[in-house]
C-alpha cells in the first residue's frame, strides 16, 4: 500500500538536504556564526533511503539544504535519482511487475550562489526544476540580508544559467519581513515579469536560529507580511501605463499545492503566495523530510525527529526500514500550531531541517 498516515494523506512527497553548511548567512534564518550543526550521510546513503520511500510512493523528490550546491556530488545524485521510476498509479494502486514507473519529479531549492556553473551539468544529470531563494531584487537589501557582499550578481547570473538550461520557468522565492524588505513587494512583480519568472511569496515562520544579537529579526506575529496584505498591494499596482492594476487568479494545479496563484490583466508574470501561518494548508500535506544527518520529520514543526539512520547503521534491511518508516508516518501531526498559545518552536530550525 502507499505510503500514508493516520489522516488519510497520502505522502508522495519528499525533501532531502544534503547538508546543512550554508554560504549565506540570511538574517532571518541564521543567527550569523560559520559551520554546519549536523554530519552529512554518504549520498549512496541518501539514495538508498530515497529508493525505498519511492518504493513506498514517494514521487517528488526536492534536494535542499543548508546549501544544497555545497555539497560535493550532488550532480552524480541527481543522475542516479534521474534513474529511479515512481511504484504506483496515480490513483494509489500499486503498479504490476510488467507496467513502468514514470520518471522521478527532480526539483533543488537554492540560494543560486553557485548555480552559474552548476546549473547545465544538474540539468544534464535531469534535474527538472530549481527554485531560487532571493529576497530582494535591489542589489543593496540583497547583501544586507544575505550578509555575503555582491551576492545579488551571482544569483542573477545563476537564474539566467538555469534558463538556458530549460530549468525554467524558475520559482523565485521570496521570504517578507515588515519593515525590512517589504518595500520589495512591486519590484518583485515587475521582475517576474520582465525575468520571464515565477516569483512566490512566503509568510515568514517560526523556524529561525534565535539571535541574541539582533532581537528585532526574531519570529513575532506583527513580522509576518500576511497573504491578504500583499494582495492588497498587488491590487492596487500597475503593472504599466497600458495594463490596468489588478492581480488576476489562476486556477490551482492540484489540490495540494501550497501557493494561491495570480497573473496581471495582460497574463505578463506570474506570482504565487504561500501563506502558512495566515491560511495553513496542512490538510493536504504530502511531504515528510529527510535531514542531512539522515533522521525523518513528519513536520516542519516536529518537536523531535526519528532516527532512520540510526537504524541503517544498526543494519536493518530494506523491508525493516519501510516497516519502521511506515509507522513513523502514521505518527505524522494533523497540523502546526503557529500564532496559538503555547505554541512550542520545533526541535529545529529551518537551515537544519531543508526547507
Ligand atoms: N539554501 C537553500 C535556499 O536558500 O533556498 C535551501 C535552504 S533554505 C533554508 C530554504 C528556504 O527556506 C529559503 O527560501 C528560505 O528563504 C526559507 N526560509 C528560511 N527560514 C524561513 C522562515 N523562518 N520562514 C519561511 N521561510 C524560511
Amino acid at each position: 500500500m502507499r505510503l500514508q498516515d493516520s489522516f488519510g494523506r497520502a505522502i508522495t512527497d519528499l525533501r532531502i538536504s544534503v547538508t546543512d553548511r550554508c554560504n549565506y548567512k540570511c538574517v532571518y534564518c541564521r543567527a550569523g556564526d560559520e559551520g554546519a550543526s549536523y554530519t552529512e550521510l554518504p549520498i549512496a546513503d541518501y539514495l538508498r533511503i530515497v529508493r525505498i520511500l519511492v518504493s513506498l510512493g514517494i514521487e517528488k523528490v526536492r534536494l535542499t539544504g543548508g546549501e544544497p550546491l555545497l555539497r560535493t556530488g550532488l550532480v552524480e545524485m541527481v543522475a542516479e535519482l534521474a534513474r529511479m521510476r515512481t511504484a504506483f498509479h496515480a490513483d494509489g494502486s500499486p503498479l504490476q511487475a510488467h507496467e513502468p514507473g514514470q520518471p522521478l519529479d527532480i526539483a533543488l531549492t537554492t540560494n543560486g550562489h553557485l548555480l552559474e556553473s552548476l546549473a547545465a551539468p544538474l540539468a544534464a544529470a535531469g534535474l527538472k526544476r530549481v527554485t531560487v531563494s532571493m529576497d530582494a531584487v535591489d542589489p543593496d537589501t540583497f547583501a544586507r540580508i544575505t550578509r555575503v557582499p555582491r551576492s545579488y550578481e551571482r544569483v542573477l547570473a545563476g537564474v539566467h544559467a538555469a534558463q538556458e538550461a530549460g530549468l525554467g520557468p524558475i520559482k523565485i522565492n521570496c521570504v517578507l519581513l515588515r519593515g525590512f524588505n517589504d518595500h520589495q513587494i512591486e519590484p518583485f512583480a515587475d521582475f517576474s515579469r520582465r525575468q520571464g519568472v515565477i516569483v512566490r511569496f512566503i509568510e515568514f515562520m517560526p523556524l529561525e536560529e534565535p539571535s541574541a544579537v539582533e532581537e528585532s529579526r526574531n519570529w513575532k506575529p506583527q513580522t509576518v507580511v500576511t497573504m491578504d496584505e500583499i494582495m492588497a498591494r498587488l491590487n492596487t499596482w500597475r503593472p504599466s501605463c497600458n495594463v490596468p492594476a489588478g492581480l488576476v487568479e489562476l486556477p490551482p494545479r492540484a489540490a495540494s499545492e501550497t501557493a494561491k496563484r495570480f497573473t496581471f490583466a495582460d497574463g505578463v508574470g506570474e506570482i504565487g503566495i504561500i501563506a502558512p501561518v495566515s491560511r495553513p494548508f496542512c490538510g493536504h500535506c504530502s511531504r515528510i523530510r529527510i535531514t542531512s544527518d539522515g533522521a525523518l520529520r513528519t513536520c516542519l514543526f516536529s518537536q523531535s525527529d526519528h532516527d532512520l539512520y540510526g537504524e541503517m547503521r544498526r543494519g536493518a534491511t530494506e523491508q525493516a526500514l519501510a516497516a519502521y518508516i511506515r509507522r513513523v508516518v502514521m505518527h505524522k501531526e494533523a497540523r502546526h500550531h503557529i500564532g496559538e498559545p503555547g505554541f512550542e518552536k520545533p526541535s529545529r530550525n529551518m537551515v537544519h531541517i531543508g526547507g
